[in-house]
């Protein structure tokens, strides 16, 4: 049965619920008192004092559908079927109660008899030397052996840095032959869209002590993950996480007001994907107080708006369009996150707001990059120095590759290399400027991987520049 995202949400948390779980609601992506991470990448995240210790839980079994950024992932979105930088994680969590046993069981319990996927089409994985969780596998769950994947240490084991880490078992999907990259071997843990990961098990039993000594916990803990829109695009046998029930309205939407038809121009489809994952990443990290400004969360929501808003013109949209897809995105996310409804003015307006300012960038950077140009006119010259780009860039945001594709329409062109130079300087100082720790999922390279989203490739110079004109 195809059931819908909302749907899903509730059975997964009704199950873990019958399971002894206390269900807790989604806590916000504001990390609290937590300086090694800029938002909530991961179910267990706002969990970790549970973990370490530091605090009781309120229970020793509990699950949450918790709401998640990752801004890692973001070169990704709108290129894979199964990456956003927003979306919803599933997870069930032991502190120091039920293991292994349990954890494999039930998630195979919830795929197969809650939900009814085929189970001719589940692979697990465990860490190569986990032969306790091979042996659940294949014994209790009865999964042939050659069926069971047995990964390193780069896939299959939780670590970062010292602190409590274990090995862990994934479950992928196969979506069968028609999305698989067709590579000789390819199998199980292809990075192609095939074999698609579903759920994350991992089993907390070891304290590194930071020098690569393991010893064994006395409190094991579970801590799963399982991206709900993943699970959703499974079993609504749907290509991407940008088809199923909820997301795909709000795809049409922008499909809509783009005057475009989804799957008839590749190009087209990655930036109508991007702006419907930005657009769902923006309207919640508003919804949890995040405001768009120059440093941190805020800087992560600006280039996130501002990118979706400099793609929309690549679409062709014309005018402000932000707050109206916000619309339906609370529309189809209210059911589970109540305060989208309640601060939706509120979300509209700094969307507004925002999309203003970038146009007024925009504006003001064509009009400096104008006298730029006359002043290489005058000068005889040809390349515009690294100095002069780096400035319209990070002082007045405009974007890089606007900048070139300009230039280069009128014969001129960049010094990269002196664009790059600048650009490292200013990430050394910015690396330096921050408290960087690196403690259970520090996410502290953010500032590097959401810049590189401001410099890649733009093909649509003249709808944008008609735009800015109105
Ligand atoms: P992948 O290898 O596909 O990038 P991952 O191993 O990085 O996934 P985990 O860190 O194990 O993912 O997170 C647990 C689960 O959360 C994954 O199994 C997946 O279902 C979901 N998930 C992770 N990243 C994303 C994402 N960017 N968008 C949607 N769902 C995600
Ligand atoms: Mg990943
Ligand atoms: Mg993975
Ligand atoms: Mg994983």
């Amino acid at each position: 049965k195809k059931y819908g995202v909302n749907e899903l949400r509730k059975m997964y948390l009704d199950f873990f619920e019958s399971k002894g779980h206390l269900v807790m609601k989604s806590f916000s992506l504001v990390p609290q008192n937590d300086k090694s991470l800029l938002l909530i990448n991961a179910g267990m995240a706002p969990l970790k004092p549970y973990f370490t210790g530091a605090e009781i839980p309120p229970r020793r079994r509990v699950a949450t559908c918790q709401k998640c950024i990752r801004t890692g992932d973001i070169e990704n979105v709108g290129k894979t079927a199964r990456h956003g930088t927003f979306f919803e994680m599933l997870g069930n969590f032991s502190f120091g109660d039920y293991f292994k046993h349990e954890a494999i069981n039930w998630s195979w319990e919830f795929l197969t008899e809650v939900v009814g996927l085929d189970p001719e089409r589940l692979y697990p994985s465990v860490y190569v030397d986990d032969d306790e969780a091979f042996d659940i596998w294949n014994k209790e769950v009865g999964i042939a052996p050659e069926r069971i994947f047995r990964f390193g240490k780069e896939d299959n084991f939780w670590e970062h840095g010292a602190g409590p880490c274990g090995p862990c078992s994934e479950i992928y999907y196969d979506r069968g032959e028609k999305y698989g990259c067709g590579k000789p071997g390819c199998t199980v843990g292809c990075d192609c869209d095939r074999y698609m990961e579903i759920w994350n098990n991992v089993f907390t039993q070891f304290e590194n002590d930071g020098n690569g000594n393991y010893t064994t916990l006395k409190n094991k803990n579970i801590d799963t993950g399982m991206g709900l829109e993943r699970l959703a695009s499974v079993v609504q046998d749907v290509d991407s996480i940008f088809d199923v029930d909820t997301v795909c309205a709000l795809r049409n939407h922008v499909c809509k007001m783009a005057g475009k038809v989804y799957q008839e121009n590749y190009k087209d489809d990655v930036s109508i994907r991007l702006i419907t994952d930005h657009i769902r990443s923006a309207t919640f990290m508003i919804s949890d107080g995040i405001m768009p400004t120059n440093e941190g969360r805020g800087y992560v929501l600006r280039r996130l708006i501002r990118r979706a808003a400099r793609h929309g013109k690549l679409l062709g949209i014309e005018g402000k369009f932000l707050a109206d897809l916000s619309a339906t995105v609370i529309e189809g996310s209210k059911d589970g996150y109540p305060e989208l409804e309640e601060k939706k003015e509120f979300i509209f307006n700094v969307l507004n707001n925002e999309e203003n300012q970038f146009n007024k960038t925009i504006d003001q950077g064509l009009r400096i990059l104008n006298d730029l140009e006359e002043d290489l006119k005058a000068k005889g010259e040809k390349t515009l120095g690294g100095a002069d780009a780096f400035k319209l860039y990070d002082t007045y945001g405009f974007p890089m590759d606007l900048t070139k594709e300009i230039l280069e329409e009128k014969g001129y062109e960049i010094d990269e290399a002196g664009f790059q130079a600048e650009m490292d300087a200013q990430r050394k100082r910015a690396r330096e400027s921050r408290e960087v720790t690196n403690y259970m999922g520090a996410d502290a390279t953010v500032y590097d991987q959401i810049d590189v989203s401001v410099t890649t490739e733009f093909t649509g110079y003249t709808t944008l520049k008609d735009e800015s004109e109105i």
